[in-house]
């Protein structure tokens, strides 16, 4: 008798979920399913797997389906897909080549030109472009709003746009990359059911990148769908880049149809090597947060640091701020920024002294990362909203990794002392 995989936490499900030894003679471990192709028993056969596959029928109950073709489905990602779901509670899930195909593919999903996507700002730099250079190219219209604004101002501004009717879907960021500014999901998940009619569904989509799946769980709070680098945490080890996107059935349904059409699904591989990952993923994050605590709370105190952006930090006197992190998170997280006293060339003198921590873009990987938002990963943001958000030249990322955390105190302080 199986046990219900609801009873037991996910950690505990990573390394067996979806999968059974006998498939491969006995192999405890899921092989890679390097083919591309899947032999149908029979022709009968064959055409009802496909009649599913394309949506010529709904399945039906009792039903099993078939592999077909790589492109469609693999075991590699049908069972990562499986796992991945377990920490979200969510549905479906589909996995992808990279974070920004999982994006890409799900906003042209659900976007047809006329509609309207309202989106938080700052957003990850690729997002963004594709947001502001590529969808509004097909006619979709994109209006962007702040961490600092609350609910009413939200509504405000969609009013003053005259955006109502036209309001297809809501896509944040949360913790923004790279302040941690907040944003409340269930006031973003009442906007999109307050302009849901019964002809459109206003959906709501949240990078939880920074997050997840381990701290944050925005389907818990009203999202309709999560997005992730998988590349970043669930990867965590700098080796792989890869996506997902999760849900409910009826919201994954057209988004694994689009991702078979786009052809922007993951490989076997990758697939392979996710799995892998996720084994590990809680014991790593939760090493990771408790480091960035001990250096978050170094830098606090140093007077060569002007101020550290770090969610553990927060206090009541927050306001909003600590209200929304209350709520929607169960950990501060491993990533932090920091502003060093004084402009560009200070940052680059500390980034460039660092011995242990990699100068490098990217995030959630077992080695700490550390770059400098204003030049590089947020250097296509307009200096208008970047002084807005408070990316500014003297402005640190820092992606705690798995070492131990003397060595990166030791090796913040030495670099310190360089500038
Ligand atoms: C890295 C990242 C992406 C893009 O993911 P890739 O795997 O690089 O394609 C999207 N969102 C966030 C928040 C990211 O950090």
């Amino acid at each position: 008798m199986k046990r219900d995989p609801q009873s037991m936490h996910p950690e505990s499900l990573m390394m067996s979920h979806g999968y059974e030894p006998s498939w491969s003679e006995g192999a405890i471990k899921c092989p890679i399913f390097q083919t591309s192709t899947f032999v149908f028993k029979t022709a009968e056969e064959g055409k009802r797997f496909f009649e599913v596959a394309y949506g010529l029928r709904t399945q039906e109950p009792d039903e099993k389906m078939g592999l077909i073709y790589s492109r469609l489905n693999n075991p590699d990602l049908e069972i990562l897909e499986n796992r991945l779901c377990l920490w979200d509670k969510a549905e479906e899930a589909a996995v992808f080549e990279s974070g920004m195909s999982a994006i890409t593919t799900t906003l042209l999903c659900y976007l047809s030109p006329g509609d309207i996507l309202l989106h938080s700002n700052p957003l990850y730099g690729g997002t963004d472009h594709f947001i502001n250079h590529v969808l509004t190219r097909f006619g979709i219209k994109v209006i962007g709003f702040s961490p600092n604004d609350d609910c009413d101002r939200i509504h405000q501004i969609i009013q003053e746009a005259g955006a109502g009717d036209k309001l297809k879907m809501i896509f944040i960021e949360t913790p923004a990359n790279p302040t941690n500014a907040l944003i409340d999901i269930s006031c973003c998940s009442g906007i999109a059911k307050h302009y849901s009619t019964e002809e459109k569904q206003v959906l709501l989509a949240v990078d939880n990148t920074y997050m997840g799946p381990i701290w944050q769980h925005p389907l818990q709070h009203g999202a309709d769908l999560v997005l992730y680098s998988a590349t970043k945490y669930i990867g965590g080890h700098s080796d792989v880049i890869a996506g997902a996107c999760l849900g409910s059935k009826h919201v994954m349904g057209p988004v694994k149809t689009l991702r078979t059409f786009l052809g922007s699904m993951a490989g076997p591989w990758t697939g392979w090597l996710l799995m892998r990952s996720l084994e590990t993923l809680k014991v790593r994050m939760e090493q990771q947060a408790l480091n960035a605590k001990h250096v978050a709370d170094f830098l606090r105190s140093h007077p060569k640091i002007e101020k550290v952006h770090y969610l553990g930090h927060l206090t009541p006197e927050h306001g909003r701020q600590y209200e929304i992190y209350k709520k929607q998170y169960t950990s501060a997280g491993a990533m932090l920024s920091f502003n060093v006293i004084g402009g560009e060339a200070e940052a680059f003198r500390f980034l460039n002294a660092l011995q242990l921590a990699h100068l490098a873009v990217s995030l959630g990987s077992t080695e700490s990362l550390v770059e400098h938002p204003a030049t590089m990963t947020h250097a296509d943001v307009s200096l208008e909203l970047k002084e807005e958000m408070g990316i500014t030249s003297n402005l640190v990322r820092l992606s705690v990794g798995v070492e131990h955390y003397e060595d990166l105190i030791a090796d913040i302080s030495q670099a310190l002392e360089k500038i």
